[in-house]
C-alpha cells in the first residue's frame, strides 16, 4: 500500500470488484492514489469495505499494464506496438475481411461485467449497428445468465428483488450456493449483524462455509447437499410447504397466476418430491429438510440469498425458478426482509445484462424479435437492426471450430482462463482470423489475439457500475487514461472504422442520456442526478421517480407471478470407479475471479496459489498428505496443485478455486451447461485425485 501522507484532493468512486458496489473516496496526492477510504454515506456499504476494495487497487498502475495498442499478422508473430489509428484500422480490416468471406454473421463480441454500463452499451451498439448482427454476449453468460432467465419467467424481470439493507428486517435467512464471507464480504457483515440479532439461518451448501459456524453465529440448519442436486432439494422444501399447509394462500390467490399455480401444486405435492424421496440423492437428512422448510415458511419474513452454486449447473435456471416458486408460495416477495436475491460476482454483472449485451435481447431485457422495440432503436441509431438472435458465447466457440465464425472482439474478459473446458476454448480461439482483445494486461486469451487494445482501470473510467441491488453507482476518474483514450472512445473509433459514422459521443454522460432515452427502467437516470443524489436503484422513471429499493411491491413486473414446474433432472456428469469424486469450484476472500487484478497487488501475498480441499477420509484412502502436491484428473484434463485436508468438505466432494492460470482449474471442467442459458456447469465435475511428485 502506497502511503504518501496527506491528500490534496479526494474523488468519490465505486469499487472495481464484487457486486456489492462499495463507495470509496480515493485520496489523491497529485496524480497518485494515497489510499482508498470507504465512504460513510455509500448506500451499499455505509462506510465499510473489504480487503479487495480497500487494498487491491495497485494493479491499476502495475508494471504489467499495457498502454500501447499492438498488432500482429499471425498469433505466432511477436507483437508490434502501433498507434491507435493503425491498430483500429488493422482490427476493422480484419473484421471486414471475415465478413466479406464468411458473411455478416461471422463476427461478434463479448462485453465485460468489469467495464462500465456506458462502455458495455457502446460495444453492444457497435455490434448491432456496425457489425450488423446480434452476436453479442456478456461474460455473465458464465455466471448469472440463469438468474436472468429464471427471474424473468417467474417475476417478469431479471433482477434481485431487494436492496441490501432489507436483510436487516429478515427473520429467516436462507443462503444457497453462496459464500458471502469470501465473495461479498461487506454484505456478509451486514447479514451477520442481523444473524447476531437473532435471525434464523439455513445454509444449503456442500461445504461447511464460514457462515455455518463463525463467531457468535451458528446455522440453524446446514443442508450439505451433493453438488448437482439443488433442484431436488428446493422441490423437497416446497413439497413440505405445500403438503403441510404452510403456504400464504392469500398472496398466491391475489398476486399469482392461478393456472400456473395449480400445475405447480399438482407437481410439487407428488411424493417424488418429498424429503424422504430425495434424501439419498441429495445426501441430506430428510428430517433436516422438513424442519428447514418449516422454519423458512413459518419463521417470519424469509429471504433467500444465492450465488453461483445455484446458477452454474445444468439446471441452474430451473433452480432459480424453484426458489422463486417457494418465495411466491410463502408470500415472501414485495416487502422488506424477504425476496429472492442473487449475489452478483462482478461489479457490473447487473449492468452488463441491463445494457442489452445478450444475443436475444435489447437493453432493458426486451426481445430483439419485438418489432416495435427494435423500431425505436432503429430510429435512434439510424440503422436497420437484425431481428434474429445471435450467438451465445458457447455457440461462438462451436461456430469458430466449424469454420463459420471468424472474428471476435473480447472486452475485459479472459475467456481462455475463465470459461470451461479450456482445450475446446483454445481450439476455438485458434480458429479465428481476427481476435481483438481489450484488457489491462496480456491475459491468457491474448495468446490467441491479433490485436491488443489496451483498456483502462476503474481509476481511469467515467461512468456507472450497477450493483446486485440494481443500484446505479458513479465511477469517477481519478487520473487520465494511461492509454490516452477511454474505452468507449476506442469502441466508437472501431465502430466508425467499420462504417458506422453515426456514433459520435463526446463524453460518457451523453451515453447515459441515450441509455435513459431508450430504456424505460432507466428513464429517470442521468449523471447530473447521480452526482446530486449519490446513487439510485432502477426502475427509476415516472412510475418510480425515487427509484425502486424493493421490487414487485404491488404486483409483479409481468403482472401475475408465474409458477413454473421444476422437474429435477440429474446432471449427465456422473462419478464412476475411475472418477469417484465430485469437484466443485469457488473463490477466496483475498482474490477475485481469474486473479488478473488481485494477483498484481499485495493481496497475492495472503494466498498465492489455488489449492485442493479434500475431506480427511478421502485423503487417507488415497495416501494424500496435507500440503503435498496432488494430481487432479477429470475426463477433460489434468492439473496439479497442493492438497489441504479439511473437515469443511463432505466426503466425496473436493473443492478448488480458479484464481491462478498456473493451476488452470478449467482444464478440468466440462462443457455441460444450463439447459436454458448455456451457463457452464462449473460446480459438478467427476474427478480423481492422487499424490503427485511435483515441484
Ligand atoms: Fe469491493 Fe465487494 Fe469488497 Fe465492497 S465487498 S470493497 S464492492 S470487493
Amino acid at each position: 500500500v502506497i502511503d504518501h501522507g496527506v491528500p490534496n484532493r479526494t474523488v468519490l468512486t465505486t469499487c472495481a470488484y464484487c457486486g456489492v458496489g462499495c463507495s470509496f473516496k480515493a485520496e489523491m496526492r497529485g496524480d497518485q492514489v494515497i489510499r482508498m477510504v470507504p465512504y460513510k454515506d455509500g448506500k451499499a456499504n455505509h462506510g465499510h469495505s473489504c480487503v479487495k476494495g480497500r487494498f487491491a487497487w495497485g494493479y491499476a498502475t502495475h508494471k504489467d499494464r499495457i498502454t500501447q495498442p499492438m498488432i500482429r499478422d499471425k498469433i505466432t508473430d511477436p507483437w508490434r506496438e502501433v498507434s491507435w489509428d493503425e491498430a483500429i484500422k488493422f482490427a476493422a480490416d480484419g473484421l471486414k475481411k471475415a465478413q466479406e468471406k464468411y458473411g455478416r454473421k461471422s463476427i461478434g463480441g463479448i462485453t465485460s461485467s468489469r467495464c462500465t454500463a456506458e462502455e458495455v452499451w457502446v460495444v453492444q451498439k457497435m455490434i448491432r449497428t456496425a457489425f450488423g448482427n446480434n452476436n453479442v454476449d456478456t461474460c455473465a453468460r458464465v455466471c448469472h445468465s440463469p438468474t436472468g432467465y429464471g427471474l424473468k419467467q417467474t417475476f417478469g424481470t431479471s433482477a434481485g428483488t431487494q436492496d441490501f439493507d432489507s436483510v436487516e428486517e429478515a427473520d429467516v435467512i436462507m443462503v444457497i450456493g453462496a459464500n458471502p464471507t469470501d465473495a461479498h464480504p461487506v454484505f456478509a457483515s451486514q447479514m451477520k449483524r442481523r444473524l447476531r440479532q437473532g435471525a434464523k439461518l439455513i445454509v444449503a451448501d456442500p461445504r461447511k462455509i464460514d457462515l455455518v459456524r463463525s463467531a457468535h453465529i451458528e446455522a440453524d440448519y446446514h443442508l450439505p447437499l451433493k453438488p448437482g442436486t439443488n433442484v431436488a432439494l428446493i422441490n423437497a422444501i416446497a413439497h413440505v410447504v405445500a403438503t403441510e399447509g404452510l403456504m400464504d394462500q392469500g398472496f398466491v390467490d391475489e398476486r399469482c397466476d392461478l393456472q400456473s399455480y395449480k400445475e405447480w401444486f399438482d407437481f410439487i405435492t407428488d411424493e417424488i418430491n418429498s424429503p424422504e424421496s430425495v434424501a439419498a440423492e441429495c445426501g441430506v437428512d430428510a428430517d433436516a429438510i422438513r424442519e428447514a422448510a418449516r422454519l423458512y415458511a413459518t419463521g417470519g419474513k424469509a429471504a433467500i440469498y444465492y450465488g453461483l452454486g445455484v446458477t452454474e449447473h445444468s439446471q441452474g435456471s430451473t433452480m432459480v425458478m424453484g426458489m422463486a416458486n417457494l418465495a411466491m408460495a410463502t408470500g415472501n416477495i414485495g416487502v422488506r426482509g424477504v425476496g429472492v436475491n442473487p449475489l452478483r460476482g462482478q461489479n457490473n454483472v447487473q449492468g452488463s445484462c441491463d445494457m442489452g449485451s445478450f444475443p436475444h435481447e435489447l437493453p432493458g431485457y426486451r426481445s430483439i424479435e419485438d418489432q416495435e422495440v427494435r423500431g425505436s432503436f432503429e430510429q435512434a441509431w439510424q440503422r436497420e437492426l437484425d431481428g434474429v438472435p445471435g450467438f451465445r458465447i458457447p455457440n461462438m466457440f462451436d461456430e469458430a471450430i466449424s469454420g463459420h465464425y471468424k472474428g471476435m472482439y473480447v472486452q475485459g474478459e479472459d475467456i481462455a482462463q475463465s470459461d470451461p473446458n479450456t482445450k475446446h476454448v483454445e481450439e476455438a480461439l485458434r480458429s479465428l482470423d481476427m481476435l481483438i482483445v481489450q484488457d489491462l494486461f496480456l491475459n491468457e486469451t491474448a495468446r490467441f489475439a491479433h490485436v491488443f487494445l489496451p483498456g483502462t482501470s476503474f481509476l481511469e473510467k467515467d461512468g456507472t457500475f450497477i450493483n446486485a441491488e440494481r443500484r446505479i453507482n458513479r465511477v469517477r476518474p481519478v487520473m487520465k487514461p494511461a492509454t490516452g483514450l477511454e474505452e468507449w472512445e476506442v469502441t466508437q473509433r472501431l465502430a466508425n472504422e467499420m462504417g458506422y459514422a453515426e456514433m459520435n459521443y463526446t463524453n460518457a454522460s451523453e451515453i447515459m442520456d441515450e441509455i435513459a432515452a431508450l430504456t424505460p427502467t432507466f428513464a429517470g437516470v442521468s449523471f447530473e442526478r447521480l452526482d446530486r443524489e449519490g446513487s439510485v436503484q432502477w426502475p427509476c422513471n415516472d412510475d418510480a421517480p425515487d427509484g425502486t429499493p424493493i421490487m414487485h411491491v404491488d404486483g409483479f413486473v409481468r403482472g401475475k407471478g408465474a409458477f413454473v414446474v421444476t422437474e429435477y433432472v440429474p446432471t449427465t456428469e456422473k462419478t464412476n470407479r475411475k472418477f469417484p469424486l465430485i469437484l466443485t469450484t469457488g473463490r477466496i476472500l483475498s482474490q477475485y475471479n481469474v486473479g488478473a487484478q488481485t494477483r498484481r497487488t499485495s493481496n497475492i501475498d495472503w494466498w498465492g496459489e489455488d489449492v485442493l480441499e479434500i475431506h480427511p477420509s478421502d485423503a487417507e484412502t488415497r495416501g494424500i498428505r496435507d500440503g503435498h502436491w496432488v494430481s487432479l484428473r477429470s475426463r477433460k484434463g489434468e492439473t496439479s496443485l497442493r492438497a489441504v485436508i479439511s473437515e469443511r468438505m463432505a466426503p466425496g466432494v473436493v473443492y478448488t478455486t480458479f484464481h491462478h492460470p498456473e493451476t488452470g482449474a478449467n482444464v478440468i471442467t466440462t462443457e455441460n451447461s444450463d439447459w436454458a442459458t448455456n451457463c457452464p456447469e462449473y460446480k459438478v465435475t467427476a474427478v480423481e485425485v492422487a499424490p503427485a511428485n511435483h515441484k
